[in-house]
């Protein structure tokens, strides 16, 4: 009876081990699918037209190198000058290649297809407009909707992405999130990603909603008339922006714009400026494609009798100098200070 009872018992604890085996292997599987999903996804950017960095524009982008390479004078090769070895595997762009990595692991397992969730907000846009004014009593064309649309899309959404860049910068618990953008001290292609996840978040949250909004208003203004598919497609202006040397704005290519096109839209150098690590450039050039918000709130500043820059956010680029660090530094530093703040609130009570 007693050897019956023993034998049991070591059944269950093998039993109990191969379980705890089969989880531990199953889990393991599981973070090896998501890890390779992840890879393919950053790998899918190079061939993804929608992408900054699809193969396309790397290569326009290298011919506007190109010019800037001949007017320069440099005395190394085209392909030297192109591809220095301190900005490509220097460690602060090895930050720049795992953060662009762990983003795309967060995009799928938070994120996921968010434009769906853009058609719900256009929808309801839609709707409460109807409510509100009723059917419209002139209503667009189809080709007059795709145009006007793609024109207030760019605007507005250019204009978004401009107030929230303001607010990362001015708003103390958001610029410790953006800090991660601006510890990069050299800059390549891939620097366009370095940014935390949770700056990664409110971008997407800015996109779904003022996709939503403007597509919501258009669908109302047009009637239904335009196939909702229409308004996902290609962006004439944003494509534009990308095959003209949208890559050089994260480089050490000095591509700066005549100076009256500075004041509508922000050069490569410009955004070289904003990057900055001396104090005079801090908190300008904020703009996305367009100059003239920068210009509205004066922010700007022009590429003319700016020769050398230096990158980074000074003392503070050696918090963020790994992975680790670039995701966990701001959300110890905003805990820090939130433990500061009620810690004080406390004593001024007392
Ligand atoms: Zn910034
Ligand atoms: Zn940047």
């Amino acid at each position: 009876m007693y050897l019956f009872l023993f034998r049991l018992s070591i059944n269950k604890k093998i039993n109990a081990l191969y379980l705890h085996l089969f989880i531990m292997i199953e889990s393991i599987t599981e973070i090896y699918y998501l890890l390779e999903e992840a890879l393919e996804l950053s790998l899918s950017y190079f061939v993804n037209t929608e992408k900054r960095i699809h193969i396309l524009y790397l290569l326009t982008s290298s011919i506007l190198a190109y010019y800037v390479y001949k007017k320069s004078r440099v005395k190394t090769s085209f392909i030297k000058y192109l591809f220095p070895k301190k900005i490509w595997v220097s460690k602060s762009a090895f930050v720049d290649y795992s953060l662009f990595c762990f983003n795309s692991l967060i995009k799928i397992v938070f994120i996921g297809p968010y434009i769906i969730v853009g058609f719900y907000i256009a929808f309801y846009t839609n709707e409460w407009l109807l409510g509100l004014f009723g059917f419209p009593s002139y209503s667009l064309g189809v080709m007059q909707t795709i145009i006007l649309y793609t024109i207030s899309l760019t605007i507005i959404s250019d204009f978004a992405t401009y107030i929230i860049h303001l607010l990362m910068h001015k708003v103390p618990f958001l610029w410790e999130f953006h800090k991660i953008h601006h510890s990069a001290t050299s800059l390549n292609p891939i620097t366009q990603y370095r940014i935390h996840p949770i700056e990664l978040v409110i971008n997407n949250t800015k996109s779904i909603l003022v996709f939503g909004l403007v597509t919501g208003l258009f669908d109302y203004l047009s009637s239904h008339s335009v196939d909702k598919m229409l308004f996902l497609g290609a962006n004439v202006f944003h494509f534009v922006f990308l095959l003209f040397g949208a890559n050089l704005r994260h480089s050490h290519v000095k591509l700066k714009y005549p100076k009256y096109l500075e004041f509508i839209f922000i050069s490569p150098f410009q955004h070289q400026i904003h990057h900055s690590s001396n104090p005079v450039h801090f908190n300008k050039n904020m703009g996305s494609k367009f100059a003239i918000w920068d210009w509205l709130f004066g922010t700007l500043v022009l590429s003319k009798n700016i020769k050398r820059l230096r990158f980074g956010i000074g003392d503070e680029n050696s918090n963020y100098n790994s992975l680790y660090k670039s995701i966990v530094t701001p959300l110890m530093n905003i805990y820090y200070s939130l433990v500061k703040a009620i810690f004080h609130a406390k004593k001024k009570n007392n």
